[in-house]
Order: structure tokens, then sequence, then C-alpha cells
């Protein structure tokens, strides 16, 4: 599951207001990668973009939970590449295409939630060593217990689910020949070659 324009700078960097409830969408389980794994880019898309992101990994079934108890869901925390086709998210209303490509959510290793305060995460995303994104959980405009009690009213949150908390402003473009880096501070990072289809 992922929120989408949840940082308001990077709202203002695509010409979108933030959204008065989070905007939710889906990317499918055959999109997952893990740290190493070539981003492949598709032939339908001329302008492929990272979007670094940190993943909250739910840890037991979550339906109709309050924010008081959504934080005991929380399995752990994880760096996630929200990999987007912007072309085609810019063309159709609908975003399961612009984001369900195959290789497209890399996500790196869990670390424990235990003692971890995700208003102080912070996701950094490198492409080719240099930094383009940064931002901290704080800075989220639908903070992490808001999100999965927003969703668990929805749909029911499964062990293993991940949640994408939204990206922070800088989002570019990856190329083939590029290595796209995302990491939480301090807890880990995933880290995908990117290649031709
Ligand atoms: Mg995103």
């Amino acid at each position: 599951m992922c929120v989408g324009r949840n940082y308001v700078a990077h709202a203002k960097e695509h010409g979108a207001e933030v959204p008065e409830r989070p905007l939710l969408f889906l990317k499918p389980p055959s999109a997952v990668v893990a740290d190493g794994a070539p981003i492949i880019l598709p032939a339908d898309s001329q302008q492929v973009e990272h979007e670094g992101e940190i993943g909250v990994v739910i840890g037991r079934r979550a339906r109709h939970v309050s924010e008081a108890d959504a934080l005991a869901c929380i399995a752990g925390y994880a760096p996630l590449n929200d990999v987007t086709a912007r072309d085609i998210q810019r063309s159709e209303s609908q975003w399961a295409r612009a984001k369900g490509f195959d290789t497209f959510c890399p996500i790196g290793r869990t670390c424990p939630a235990d003692g971890v305060d995700w208003r102080a995460l912070e996701v950094v995303c490198r492409v080719n060593g240099q930094e383009r994104q940064r931002g901290r959980g704080s800075e989220l405009v639908f903070g992490v217990p808001y999100l999965i009690a927003f969703i668990s009213r929805v749909m029911t949150l499964e062990e293993g689910d991940v949640i994408a908390t939204g990206t922070p402003e800088g989002v570019g473009p990856l190329r083939a020949g590029d290595e796209v880096e995302v990491e939480l501070v301090g807890l880990g990072r995933v880290r995908n070659p990117v290649t031709d289809h």
C-alpha cells in the first residue's frame, strides 16, 4: 500500500496540493525486489524516476485499529523505492500501470521497530552516490499511526504487508547504468542497479 503526496515540498514540486486525506494506491507484489536486484526500465516509459521512502512493515493483522493501537501492529521499518514511470503517471488518472511494473518496488531488510521512533526516521536517496532526496518521518503530512488507522478502516492489513509512506522532494530520473540507493539512516539501505529492458 502506498501513500501519495505525503510531504509538502514534494507535492509542490509536481504543482499538486497536499490532499485532505491520505491518497492511497497499490503496487503489486510482483514489483517487489530485494537489495542488489536490477530495476528494469520498461520499453513503455521514457521517464522512470526514483522515490525513496520510509517503508512500514506490518507485524500483525490490523483491522479498524485506532491510532493509539497502531504502533503495536508494526514489525519494523525498511528502506523502499517507489519507482515510478512519471510520463505514464501524468497521462493516466489511475497509477497502477505507472507504479506497477516488475522490479518497481525495491525493499531492503526490515529493521525491528523496537525502540525506533518513526518521527526520527530519516530517509536518503542517492543516485550514483549523489544525494537526491532527504526526508524525516516528522515531516510526513499524515504520520505513521494515522496512516495505519486510516488504511485499516478500508482493508485488513496482514502480517508482511508494507506501507510506503510517501516521498520527499527531489525525485528525478533513473537511467540504464545508474545505481540507486535508498537508506534509512542508521538502519539499512536498499541498493539497486538500473538496466534497460
Ligand atoms: Mg511514492
